[in-house]
């Protein structure tokens, strides 16, 4: 009895792993079935030039059918403009992005470039004119131009570095030692979110995109490195469309318009001074953040 109970338990225990091992095993196979994304699909269309007209016409969605994120959105953002979005947390603004990169697919309504509706347009196509500038900037173990090139694999160095100039990154990137040779990453040195940022506009512009989308970072930016971000946006914004998903004062003031979102919908939208004359959402956005401001000098005096 004693020389059969050891075995009897160890079989029992390898049961166990072999039950989580096969319940792993089937997750790892759910992801590896996934269908790819096509990113040319039969008769799609990909068009010669593309301004930078967008527009979302009643569109709803939602992550899960029990959740509405976006109800009826419509808005026509002009070729050329400077647009930022703005509203509370939580409240739909990367969703409005995620919509029009087509990570997700709108429950109603539809979606236009130029004029097309996305899903007319070739997948690769729609997302190569579009630049996307993420808060925490997704960056690789390996040399900054490396990194920078990511936006367009085949450019020279002297693209690297005009794309790097356009979006104020060229100096500091100059003044380390090996220059755009520098490790970052695991390996490497770290960066800042703000020049981490600036490396993530240099390899959005590297695509010449007709369309720029910049979610601001919310952590904490340097105000050196927030005015050279807003320098370079203001430079990149000629002839593209801008949108910014803002949650800097400094930013969404200078904004052509801005668009208030607020329980899946437009709130309101105009200038800074229209919006803060009607008292509305924006106002009240406004007052929280300068509060939030005022506070924040408090603590450090
Ligand atoms: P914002 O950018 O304004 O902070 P988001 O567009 O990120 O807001 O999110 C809108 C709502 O959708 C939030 O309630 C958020 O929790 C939810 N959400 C965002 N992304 C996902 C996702 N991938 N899956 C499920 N819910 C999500």
């Amino acid at each position: 009895m004693d020389k059969m109970f050891k075995p009897l338990v160890q079989l029992s225990k390898g049961n166990l792993k072999l039950q989580q091992a096969l319940a792993a095993a089937d997750r790892v196979f759910e992801l590896v079935d996934r269908d790819a994304e096509v990113l040319v699909t039969p008769g799609c269309l990909t068009p010669e030039m593309i301004e930078g007209r967008i527009e979302f016409e009643g569109v709803s969605f939602g992550y899960r059918p029990d959740k509405t994120v976006l109800r009826d959105l419509s808005l026509l953002i002009r070729p050329g403009e400077t647009v930022a979005i703005v509203g509370s947390s939580g409240a739909g603004k990367s969703t409005v992005v995620n919509l029009l990169m087509r990570f997700y697919e709108p429950t109603s309504g539809k979606i236009l470039v130029d004029g097309y509706p996305i899903t007319r347009l070739s997948l690769g196509y729609l997302r190569s004119k579009i630049g996307l500038v993420l808060q925490e900037p997704v960056l690789f173990s390996g040399t900054i131009r490396e990194n920078i090139k990511y936006g367009k694999l085949q450019a020279s160095d002297e693209e690297v570095s005009r794309a790097s100039k356009a979006a104020n990154a060229h100096e500091f990137i100059v003044s380390l030692q090996k220059g755009y040779d520098t490790e970052i990453g695991e390996r490497g040195i770290t960066l800042s979110v703000g020049q981490r940022q600036r490396i993530a506009i240099a390899r959005a512009l590297l695509k010449d995109p007709s369309i720029l989308i910049f979610d601001e970072a919310t952590s904490n930016i340097d105000s050196e490195s927030e005015s050279l971000i807003q320098d370079a946006l203001r430079r990149v914004a000629k002839g593209r469309t801008l949108i910014v998903i803002g949650h800097r004062l400094s930013s969404i003031i200078d904004a052509e318009r801005i668009v208030v979102i607020e329980n899946g919908g437009i709130a309101e939208e105009g200038t800074h001074e229209v919006l803060m004359s009607k008292g509305g959402a924006y106002n009240r956005l406004y007052e929280a953040q300068v509060d939030r401001l005022v506070t924040g000098n408090k603590n450090l005096t």
